[in-house]
């Protein structure tokens, strides 16, 4: 077997869209495991859809992931030029040849008849298709049009009759009939080829081979393998992916924000779960393992695991990863992460940060939650004084006024305010009321904090708090009490 050389091969959009991440990642692991190149192309010979700066997020955020390329733009290699606009000489002489090979044609049809084929093709609920009306032109007509200074484009010249095939590694065998097939451009009157004619120019001269792309170039595989075929080139193997989509039928979005992985990243999942969990995406280890680093998927993968139906990101699963990865972090390393999130909640300068962090770490699932879990440090939000009734606690309004009551009459009189202190007043306290330890410390908490669910309970609470600022609260908790019965 000749030396497998995959190839990721986005557009430059501005971002990277999760499903060509999973894309990469799978084109990248092929090549890992067999031994083989992992090359990057930028597709760029769409000039409408250019984005300023879109070339280099696809590098950075390769190069964050881990999926480093052996041969790219950035990097040079031996079959370079990687970037298509910069390979405009080579489509254009390999679109004249393949024009001499009888696989392609000039087309000199204006804008305004191509219009008016649209437009009847519209009004007869028609998929519009051209019509083949230069496809028989002479060599003698063609000459002189292009001496004319004619525009053109370069079509291919698709087999009227007869079907083309192909096998694809995990779609199985293709079939279609010549006859659906359109004459489709090739190389644009600006002098840029289409996708058509670079995928398959690009792919043989950089010796790609599996091609590994989305499914959705599946069904227009047969029409570049007639290019290969005029050419006289070896069809390389396919795999093509199944898409990865928010639900059956709908797409990932990156106006609602799950598309892009920059914004995952910004949001505040880790790197390293987001890439575990995307591949996930379609393929299977073939048991339940559930947790892969990159190095543990280069070992691990299988093109056998990839699966044909379309994969459904699930975004409480990420999340779910994402809350596991955290959890694994040292604590060190959390604490790191989480600092400009404390920033972001502007928490008062005294408190004590890496306390915070040892209690968030672990309910921890997405790191821009944090400024929202721990924005009461900061600031008592606004409670109802039915947040002290709790079935559970058996806590009711009346008695969690007089337990709270009593808990301040102990807490004022704190010499030193720490947790071990904070914890020998409300025990002892509890102990001397003979009641569950619930009762005391659910009122305590909720005056502390305003808060129903919170990283810590009412002792660690205190501690960060400080003593002025937790007496302040208890009291206003109290107040609300009183006020209620
Ligand atoms: N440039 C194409 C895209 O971004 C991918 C083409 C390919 O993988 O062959 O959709």
């Amino acid at each position: 077997m000749s030396e497998i050389r995959t190839r990721f091969a986005p557009s430059p959009t501005g971002y990277l869209h999760i499903g060509g991440l999973r894309t990469a990642l799978y084109t990248y692991l092929i090549a890992r495991k067999y031994n083989g190149k992992f090359l990057l192309r930028i597709e760029d010979t769409d000039q409408d859809r250019l984005v300023e700066g879109a070339t280099d997020v696809i590098y950075k955020t390769l190069k964050l992931v881990g999926l480093k390329h052996d041969e790219g733009p950035d990097i040079g290699g031996p079959y370079g030029p990687y970037i298509q606009s910069e390979r405009k000489p080579i489509y254009q002489k390999y679109a004249r040849e393949l024009v001499e090979r009888g696989g392609a044609y000039y087309c000199f049809c204006s804008k305004q008849r191509l219009d008016n084929l649209r437009n009847e093709a519209a009004k007869n609920n028609e998929v519009f298709r051209y019509d083949g009306h230069c496809r028989n032109l002479s060599k003698e007509e063609v000459e002189e049009k292009l001496q004319t200074g004619m525009p053109y484009v370069i079509r291919q010249k698709v087999p009227a009759s007869g079907t083309t095939s192909f096998t694809d590694e995990l779609f199985g065998t293709i079939t279609v009939e010549n006859s659906t097939l359109e004459d489709g451009v090739l190389l644009k009157s600006d002098g840029l080829p289409t996708y058509n004619l670079a995928n398959v120019v690009d792919d043989h001269l950089m010796k790609i081979n599996p091609v590994v792309r989305g499914s959705e170039y599946l069904s227009s595989t047969p029409k570049y393998n007639l290019i290969y075929e005029s050419f006289g080139w070896e069809i390389p193997r396919y795999i093509h992916l199944s898409p990865v989509m928010k639900e059956q039928g709908k797409k990932l979005s990156k106006r609602e924000g799950d598309a892009s992985f920059e914004d995952f990243y910004n949001k505040g999942y880790l790197k390293e779960a987001i890439l575990n969990y995307v591949a996930l995406l379609g393929w299977s280890p073939g048991d339940d393992r559930e947790f892969f680093t990159l190095e543990e998927l280069e070992q691990a993968f299988d093109i056998k695991g990839l699966s044909k139906s379309p994969a459904i990101f699930d975004i409480n699963k990420l999340r779910w990863m994402n809350s596991e990865y955290i959890k694994k972090l040292a604590p060190e390393e959390f604490h790191e992460m989480a600092l400009p999130y404390y920033k972001e909640a502007g928490l008062p300068p005294e408190i004590n940060l890496r306390r915070i962090s040892s209690l968030i770490q672990s309910r921890t699932e997405v790191l821009n939650e944090i400024p929202d879990m721990i924005g009461f440090l900061k600031e008592l939000p606004e409670y109802e004084a039915e947040l002290f009734v709790h079935k559970k606690s058996k806590t009711t309004l009346e008695n969690s006024y007089e337990n709270l009551a009593k808990a301040i009459n102990v807490l004022k009189d704190l010499l030193e305010w720490n947790e071990e202190m904070l914890h020998k007043a409300l025990f002892d306290l509890i102990a001397e009321l003979g009641v569950k330890n619930s009762l005391v410390l659910w009122p305590v908490r909720i005056a502390a904090s305003g808060k129903k669910v919170t990283p810590g309970g009412a002792i660690e609470i205190l501690g960060l708090l400080g003593k002025e600022e937790s007496m302040k609260r208890l009291q206003i908790g109290l107040d609300k009490l009183k006020k209620s019965m």
